[in-house]
């Protein structure tokens, strides 16, 4: 059996390694260390913010996001239903209700339009909202011209949950520049890692000031340990965060060799018919971190599932689109503005390989599975 090829394999090598091991030599073992200070720095340059805090997780900077702006138990913050379940665990971390909202129909992302009916309504009811947390879907930044407007007219923070989407931009601004606070994550599956890690973004010193504190246990400045409340143990050690700053180096050419990937899949699917790219025609302002199919199973004879079960066959991994939020079990009774586009995406779209670690001979194996895919007989 040939090897496994994964959605998105980390993408290391000799540089990472060179990284990685100058940080060991160095002695800066503990966590904390020149590396981390350098990699704030150098991300806060690259997305066009003047503060990051590296953290252990994107899931600790949203936790300390909503924290941050003040977000407590009972308030309800509004959120996309299509997104990984990070984002609405933070919510409920800090004690909050998600309200989650159904997606625009060509990118996945928060439709500023159920934004704008949903805060109408709430304010309306006499509910207490506190913020609003929109996601970038794999890679596209949401509509933040419209969703910080709307945020603004309401007097609500925005915490842009860009975890998916360091690289891409909207209206000329980086992903991750948008929210009053943004976060990134550097999981191993992202479009670049740390292993494990994530990043809280904003322009406002003090808040980056209150998040360091925050995450190194709430630590009072004075020699013996004194904490006037309660702090958590989120920092990013040094050595993950010199793998970081290496991985960032690359960030380009990492996204110049996804964007190779969805050109390859435009291409082999340009003439089936009942599929498309997902995401719409227009990538200029993608970052390529996954690309996706929406199969229109009426139209092309099979399902994307059809396809799935094949592909895992040939030991190639494929996966639907984030299952929606209010379609999960712990999140059933949230409340929720939905049109169906959601649902919709979760039911006919399927994520193909798509890391920058796939050669043209990995390409090619995926190329030659869905070709013999699309030539067997419609089962009867
Ligand atoms: C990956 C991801 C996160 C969580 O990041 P971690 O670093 O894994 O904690 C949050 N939100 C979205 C949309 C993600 O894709």
């Amino acid at each position: 059996m040939k090897n496994r090829l994964f959605l998105s394999s980390p993408d290391v090598g000799a540089i990472e390694e060179k990284y990685l091991i100058e940080a060991f030599r160095s002695g800066w073992i503990a966590p904390l260390g020149p590396d981390v200070d350098a990699f704030e720095l150098e991300m806060a340059a690259k997305v066009g913010v003047a503060h990051a805090v590296a953290l252990s997780s994107g899931t600790a900077a949203l936790h300390l996001a909503l924290l941050g702006h003040g977000v407590r138990a009972g308030d309800v913050v509004v959120t996309s239903t299509m997104t990984f379940a990070a984002t609405s665990n933070a919510i409920r971390y800090v004690g909050a209700e998600p309200y989650f909202l159904d997606a625009e129909a060509d990118t996945g992302n928060m439709d500023p339009d159920l934004l704008e009916r949903a805060l109408t309504q709430l304010a309306h009811d006499g509910v207490k909202v506190a913020a609003v947390v929109p996601v970038d879907l794999l890679g596209k930044a949401a509509n933040y011209t419209r969703i910080c407007a709307i945020a603004r007219q309401f007097g609500l923070p925005v915490i842009a949950d860009s975890a998916e989407s360091l690289g891409a931009s909207h209206a000329g601004k980086r992903a991750g520049a948008w929210g009053d606070t943004s976060i990134l994550s550097f999981n191993g599956n992202k479009i670049m890692t740390t292993s494990g890690g994530g990043m809280l973004l904003t322009n406002d010193a003090s808040f980056a000031a209150r998040t360091r504190y925050l995450a190194t246990q709430a630590r009072q400045p004075v020699a013996h340990y004194e904490h006037t409340e309660v702090g958590y143990n989120y920092r990013l050690s040094n050595l993950l965060a010199a793998l970081g700053r290496a991985q960032l180096s690359r960030l380009d050419e990492m996204i110049g060799r996804r964007k190779l990937v969805r050109r390859f899949y435009r291409d082999l699917f340009s003439d089936v018919p009942g599929v498309q790219i997902f995401g719409g025609d227009n990538d200029d302002d993608d970052n390529f971190w996954l690309t996706s199919i929406e199969v229109n199973a009426a139209t092309a004879g099979w399902s994307a599932d059809d396809l799935r079960r094949w592909l895992d066959e040939q030991n190639i991994e494929s996966r639907p689109l984030w299952k929606p939020m209010h379609m999960q079990p712990v999140y059933k009774d949230a409340p929720a503005l939905l049109t169906g586009v959601s649902q919709r995406l979760f039911e006919t779209g399927l994520t193909l390989p798509s890391g920058s670690v796939l050669d043209s001979r990995d390409l090619e194996r995926v190329a030659g599975a869905i070709r013999a895919f699309l030539t067997m007989p419609v089962p009867a």
